[in-house]
């Protein structure tokens, strides 16, 4: 590890002044971004730590919605009494991530901006354009089992690994953001992921000097809600392929269908048509078929990589049969 100087904020904007530093870094658990200073993968000169700014509430909004604070846990979270009835695609994604004591320390803006898990970016001897820009993508071509099949670039194949935003983006939620100029600016969380295209060094929408303070979900709805996770083991590992679903049917037909896909993409992947297919109409399994011709819409497999595109296409079918049998 680098050496680095350390030093703890004490307000919103602190943090802010810190964070447009173009060597420093905000901390809050440390979960992901320490692993990284170890391997060397991040060498900020400064980091701020942001634990005790006061962002750790997790409170109703006048709507009938929930703000959760940038640095409620993931376990304060996934234990609140309102997320588990109203959101509970919520409590089940952040529960089919990590380890209980990592997500004691994890926190809603940590797990929002976790970096990839892709093996040639965690290695400073191996080339990667997100880690070094210009010096090539390792996974092409190269190791790829858990690189993405949708939304790829000449440059990137990574997949953001995180399942809370994957629920998050299927329940509508939008990130508040502090600008750093006393102001604050909203993103839906399915817009704060970027695509790779030819700067995948950027993971998502934020400037310097931004800081994640919330997280607020809309008011809640009588549906169904599911969160499958596919992954080597069935616990501590990242997902191949994860599905957050919203889904309420009445009489014999879909009323609301919303989905978010991890494990595919460089952000959570959002399809808004397959809603769009769905909501008025009966179920069916030529219907689930087309919902998955929808998402896999030019899928395209880098070799270990290849079995992504027929899972989804299963774990879809599945969510929808499970779902249908819960909503009817
Ligand atoms: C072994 C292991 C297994 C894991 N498995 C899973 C899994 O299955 N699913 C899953 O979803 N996650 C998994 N994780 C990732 C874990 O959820 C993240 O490490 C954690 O959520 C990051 O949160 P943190 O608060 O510790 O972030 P930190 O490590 O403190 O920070 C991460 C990044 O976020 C930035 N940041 C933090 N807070 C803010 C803010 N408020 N505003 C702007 N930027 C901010 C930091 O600058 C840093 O760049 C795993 C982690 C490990 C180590
Ligand atoms: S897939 Fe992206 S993160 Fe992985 S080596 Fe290529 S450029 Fe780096």
């Amino acid at each position: 590890m680098r050496p680095f100087q350390y030093q703890r904020a004490h307000s919103i904007s602190d943090a802010s002044t810190i964070a447009a530093l173009p060597e420093a870094m905000l901390i809050a658990g440390g979960t992901n971004l320490l692993d990284m200073m170890k391997l060397q993968v991040a060498t900020p000169s400064q980091l701020s730590d942001i634990g005790r700014i006061g962002l750790d509430g997790i409170q109703d909004t006048p709507d009938g919605g929930l703000r959760i604070g940038a640095l409620a846990t993931n376990t304060a979270t996934a234990v609140n009494p309102r997320v588990r009835a109203d959101y509970p695609v919520l409590a089940r994604a952040i529960l089919a991530g990590a380890t209980q004591q990592l997500r004691n320390k994890a926190t809603t803006g940590g797990n929002l901006c976790q970096r990839t898990r892709c093996y040639y970016f965690m290695n400073v001897d191996q080339p990667c354009n997100k880690r070094d820009p210009g010096s090539g993508c390792g996974a092409i071509g190269g190791v790829n089992k858990l690189h993405a099949v949708l939304g790829t670039s000449d440059q990137c194949i990574a997949t953001y690994p995180g399942d809370m935003a994957v629920a998050m983006t299927a329940l509508g939620a939008t990130v508040v953001i502090a600008t750093g100029k006393g102001t604050e600016r909203t993103v839906p969380v399915s817009d704060f992921h970027r695509l790779p295209g030819d700067t995948p060094w950027r993971d998502n929408v934020l400037e310097a000097g931004e800081v994640i303070v919330a997280v607020t979900l809309p008011p809640p709805v009588q549906a169904t809600q599911l969160y499958r996770k596919v992954r080597e083991r069935s616990s501590y590992a990242f997902a191949l392929v994860s599905i957050a679903a919203v889904i309420a049917m009445d009489g014999g037909k879909f009323t609301r269908a919303d989905f978010a896909f991890g494990g595919l993409a460089h952000k959570p992947w959002h399809e808004p048509r397959i809603g769009e297919l769905l909501v008025g109409a009966p179920p069916s399994p030529e219907l689930f078929d087309q919902a998955a011709d929808l998402l896999l819409e030019g899928a395209e497999g880098h070799g270990d990589n290849d079995f992504k595109i027929p899972l989804a296409r299963r774990t879809l079918n599945a969510v929808l049969a499970e779902a249908v049998e819960k909503a009817a």
